[in-house]
């Protein structure tokens, strides 16, 4: 008997041909987990995540140490990464004015905010407003523009909220716009707590679509707390989007939502996208490999399907 180690290849009609996919596991997975690693292993990580061939990155988080202690050696990651480490593809989050200095002093070309579609989780994730944080957000995105950088807006809490539970469509549709207005080059909209469902999916980005926000502009940041990261996934690709976020072997969850547990794994995309013949430029080997080694410095196994399957008995 052999594990398979690559699915055969059937296209499905209307996907693209191409995605690319937007790792975030040395931010968001990183931030949520409770050992704290050294820096050069974090380094490693993220060679290790080029090396497979991944183009965009989200390298790490200027938010204050007190905030995100995991994230708290963001100038030293960088610095340890050098300037082939960096890039108009290798984001960094920023929630302010002073992250975003402290990232421009650092070399940095692309950039992320991170809004909330809820009122509850605004003034947890950041102690304001909605509104209060759009506009912390507004000098952030402009001085980050005139300073020639790309901007990402995510949307935290687009499909259900622990606190507020259902959120309506025309709400999350509300902060899309508020963040969009601002100048932001690509929406990420997060199922923070992976509560979302295809149709709620579609129906979103229907009504994104309607209000001036394309599918072309937007991205989806999915977890598998229910199961149902990869079907969200696969209907947004029906829909048109392009850009999708993963996080290697599943790692992190988010820090203010009990409720939430892993990312969408990179290599459980991968080899979705690998079935249906979506070019991607991804290792799927060297990614299992890392996510393998990453596990052995984190102590426990990845919560990867595929990397369970490919990495053995495990
Ligand atoms: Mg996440």
């Amino acid at each position: 008997m052999t594990t398979p180690s690559l699915p055969m290849t059937e296209p499905l009609p209307g996907l693209p041909d191409r995605v690319t996919i937007y790792e975030v596991g040395p931010r968001d997975g990183l931030q949520n987990e409770s050992t704290p690693l050294p820096v050069e292993v974090k380094v490693d990580f993220v060679r290790r995540l080029l090396a497979a061939g991944l183009e965009t990155v989200e390298l790490t988080s200027f938010v204050p140490r007190s905030w995100v202690p995991q994230l708290g050696d963001a100038e030293e990651l960088l610095e340890l990464l050098g300037p082939a480490g960096l890039g108009q593809h290798r984001p960094v989050l920023v929630p302010n004015e002073r992250g975003l200095d402290r990232a421009l002093e650092r070399g940095v070309t692309s950039v992320a905010i991170f809004g909330s579609a809820t009122e509850t989780f605004a003034r947890k994730n950041l102690n304001r407003s909605v509104a209060e944080s759009v506009e912390m957000f507004a000098p952030v995105v402009r001085r980050s523009l005139d300073s020639g950088a790309w901007v990402r807006a995510y949307v935290s809490m687009c499909f259900g909220d622990p606190w507020e539970g259902p959120v309506p469509v025309d709400r999350v549709v509300d902060v899309c716009l508020r963040l969009m207005d601002l100048g932001c080059d690509q929406l990420s909209l997060g199922d923070t707590i992976g509560v979302g469902t295809p149709g709620h999916v579609v129906r979103l980005l229907d009504a994104l679509d309607d209000a001036g926000i394309g599918p072309e502009q937007t991205a989806v940041h999915f977890h598998d707390t229910y199961g149902q990261a990869l079907a969200n996934t696969m209907a947004a690709l029906g829909r048109g989007v392009r850009t999708v976020d993963a996080s290697t072997g599943g790692l992190g969850g988010c820090p203010y939502a009990r409720s939430a547990t892993g990312n969408l794994a990179t290599e459980d995309l991968v080899w979705a996208l690998d079935g249906l013949g979506i070019t991607h430029g991804v290792d799927l080997e060297a990614l299992v490999r890392t996510s393998t080694w990453m596990a052995g410095q984190l102590g426990r196994p990845a919560p990867s399907r595929v990397v369970r399957a490919l990495a053995g008995s495990g």
